[in-house]
């Protein structure tokens, strides 16, 4: 592999994204395989006691200064007003919030007004509706706890308060009218879409079912919901979500661009600067690392674990990422999005030559019409999009 000189001073080594893991929802939906629980008494307040202790930890830890903050679960809005203000209290206190965005992951049967101005209050200003559907016998097929009015209201009461608002929705789900659904939530008045394939993970209610989803409904799914989008106006910017110009989220675009971010409460992901985390532990420092370029860290992956484990200070599992492990996610998100990957920026982040070293698989995915490569930027086609994990397992195998 060729190598500038492994270059971790050319990686940003400020953090600038934040995500929060809130782990509590009203009831479990019967295909999720989230690290979520009911709420019992007590236990929120011993997860927001912890979170202060968390984000205490990670500003002493990290160099930090927030684009963009995502609260995310499980169902943060599940939250009674003065625990959503504490956390929110946490997080500006400790870290504070992102200059650019701040989104709050909403369940449409947990919106008042009163609720959607306290929200907007406490500094948030995108709110990442879980509508999943706008016909109800979908809705009760994937158990959710809101029925197509709710999901209705809270949109726009959402959007008289000013958010940002964007919509999830499900697809391939059996009997679904997936036309009807993406009109009536364009027709809404959101500005982004996220549309997801509904799978059947293993040991999830569905699964033990035998609940199965239909392969032409899910490619149904995948094509006809971005014609349909952009007849309004979306723009497909990742393989899962559609945005109106400026409108797509910033945070995501952070992963998918694989920037840094702190994880922050329980089962929660982030991915960190190799060289700012303090203390770190034994045999991850890059002076204590192998000697080949290719094997020192340049950033942490660090999953936290899950609640009862994180209340009493279990930390996870640390893994560091070398610069060949560093590229492969780089092209793993970067493939995701329309706009691809600036590969000169990707070679100056991870000091390795990437349009040299992958010369061979690009050539041959371009040649199979799955790759294109403009200049430095490689994106993937939309054939290539359908087969995109076939595509990055070549550039695994090459790595
Ligand atoms: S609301 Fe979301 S996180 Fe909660 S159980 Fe349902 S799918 Fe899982």
């Amino acid at each position: 592999m060729e190598f500038f000189r492994p270059a971790a001073s050319q990686l940003d080594p400020v953090v600038r994204h934040l995500y929060v893991h809130v782990p509590f929802c009203p009831s479990i939906c019967p295909y999720c395989d989230f690290h979520v629980l009911t709420r019992r008494a007590g236990l929120v307040e011993q997860y927001l006691h912890k979170l202060e202790q968390a984000a205490a930890q990670l500003a002493r830890n990290y160099s930090v200064d927030l684009d963009t903050v995502y609260i995310g679960g499980g169902t943060p809005s599940f939250l009674r007003d003065g625990e959503i203000r504490q956390l929110a209290e946490t997080v500006g206190r400790h870290l504070g919030w992102g200059r650019l965005e701040n989104t709050l992951e909403i369940n449409p049967g947990t919106v008042s007004a009163g609720r959607a101005v306290l929200w907007r209050q406490l500094g948030f200003d995108r709110a990442s509706v879980g509508v999943q559907s706008l016909d109800d016998a979908t809705l009760k097929f994937l158990g959710r706890t809101h029925d197509a009015q709710q999901a209705r209201q809270a949109i726009g009461t959402l959007l008289a308060q000013d958010f940002r608002v964007s919509g999830d929705l499900m697809t391939a789900v059996p009997g679904q009218p997936l036309a009807s659904d993406v009109e009536s939530l364009v027709g809404l008045g959101v500005g982004h879409v996220s549309a997801y394939t509904l799978t059947i993970e293993p040991g999830t209610e569905f699964a033990r079912r035998g609940v199965n989803v239909d392969e032409d409904a899910e490619r149904e799914g995948f094509e006809r919901t971005e014609q349909l989008l952009a007849a309004h106006g979306f723009t497909r910017y990742e393989v899962s979500n559609y945005a109106l110009p400026g409108q797509e989220s910033r945070h995501n675009l952070a992963y998918w661009n694989n920037r840094t971010y702190l994880g922050l409460g329980p089962g929660a992901a982030g991915h960190y600067p190799a060289g700012l985390a303090r203390p770190e532990p034994k045999g991850l420092r890059p002076e204590e690392s192998e000697e080949s370029p290719a094997h020192v860290p340049l950033t942490l992956r660090r999953t936290n674990p899950h609640l009862h484990d994180w209340l009493v200070g279990e930390t996870g599992e640390t893994l560091p990422i070398d610069a060949t492990e560093y590229v492969t996610d780089a092209l793993f998100m970067g493939l995701r999005l329309r706009q691809g990957i600036d590969l000169a920026d990707l070679s100056r982040r991870s000091g390795v030559n990437v349009a040299g070293h992958y010369a061979n698989v690009i050539r041959r995915n371009v040649e199979r019409g799955l790759l294109v490569l403009e200049a430095d930027h490689l994106r993937a086609t939309p054939a290539g999009w359908w087969v995109l994990n076939r595509v990055v397992t070549e550039f695994l195998e090459q790595a």
